[in-house]
């Protein structure tokens, strides 16, 4: 079978659980956030509160967990991993530094030995973030293993930060990436602290990777074939904001003369082009000096 047939099979897989579980472990009461658990594949689950998404992986050994996304989530997730797998997390993982993915990590601290990125560490305590701090850190590549599985944590170097890591579990042929990609969602907002041409970079580099899934912190599931689209929609609004700059115009004209409109499916279109347009001339700005 080629590599794009697996991958087919896998999101249709994918689909089917996700689809399954979605009306059955759904959601909680109307005032509170939205919290789920769906099956993604094999032994990987994705874990959702409200906007955030994380995942975790399921072994003979104990549970490899993902971002906790906040205290009161990482409580409910707790208590759901040990009633429906009756298992302890032994594995917390950060995908990179920023508050609302990574709060409430001390509620597995202490079953758990917490990795991210050396980055990121400097980061959680330098700001004293309200999470665990990380035990175990690494620069470029770490491969955690329990209970005869595995999953490969990978710095691909600065983008939406300068701490975040893709997680990919072999097996499963699933990649979790959380701020660096979305599946047809803009990138958030004004690009707040990004290195747009080495996030650029970044997006090839997942692009190169070997998974079928995608699983990123927000948005739908999608698969591989998601992160070419979003890496070509930074490219054009790259190209774009820097040709109106080359012209000299202002950025209120630069706003008016982009034309994204092929990417208008995106989610958060409407809400953030605006918002992305300025990022990316305060970007190419400073990058000017
Ligand atoms: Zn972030």
């Amino acid at each position: 079978m080629t590599g794009s047939l697996l991958r087919s099979i896998a999101l249709a897989l994918a689909s089917a659980a996700f689809f399954i579980t979605a009306g059955t472990s759904g959601a909680s009461a109307q005032d509170g956030p939205t919290r789920a658990i769906t099956h993604l594949a094999g032994d990987v689950y994705r874990f959702q509160n409200d906007r955030h998404f994380s995942v975790f992986m399921v072994t003979s050994e104990g549970i490899v967990a993902t971002d906790p996304i906040n205290a009161d989530a990482a409580a409910w997730l707790e208590a759901e991993l040990d009633s429906r797998f009756g298992q302890p997390v032994k594995y917390l993982i950060y995908s990179h530094d920023h508050a609302d993915h990574i709060s409430g990590g001390e509620v597995f601290a202490d079953t758990a030995t917490v990795i991210a990125q050396e980055n990121a560490r400097k980061h959680i305590v330098e700001n004293s973030t309200p999470t665990a701090a990380p035990d175990l850190t690494f620069r470029d590549a770490m491969t955690v293993t329990l209970g005869g599985k595995s999953v490969e944590l990978s710095y691909l170097g600065p983008n939406h930060g300068d701490s975040v890591i893709v997680m990919r579990f072999p097996e499963e042929g699933i990649l979790f990436a959380v701020d660096v990609v979305t599946a047809d969602r803009l990138p958030w907002r004004d690009l707040p602290g990004a290195d747009i041409d080495a996030w650029i970079g970044s997006l090839k580099a997942i692009e190169a990777m070997d998974f079928a899934i995608l699983s990123p912190g927000h948005g739908r599931v999608g698969t591989r074939d998601d992160v070419a689209p979003h890496r070509r929609y930074m490219e054009d609004l790259r190209a774009q904001v820097a040709q109106g700059m080359q012209q000299g115009k202002s950025l209120d004209e630069i706003r008016q003369s982009v034309d994204l409109s092929a990417y208008k499916d995106f989610g958060e279109y409407d809400n953030w082009l605006s918002l992305n347009i300025e990022g990316m001339h305060r970007y190419l700005s400073e990058q000017a000096g």
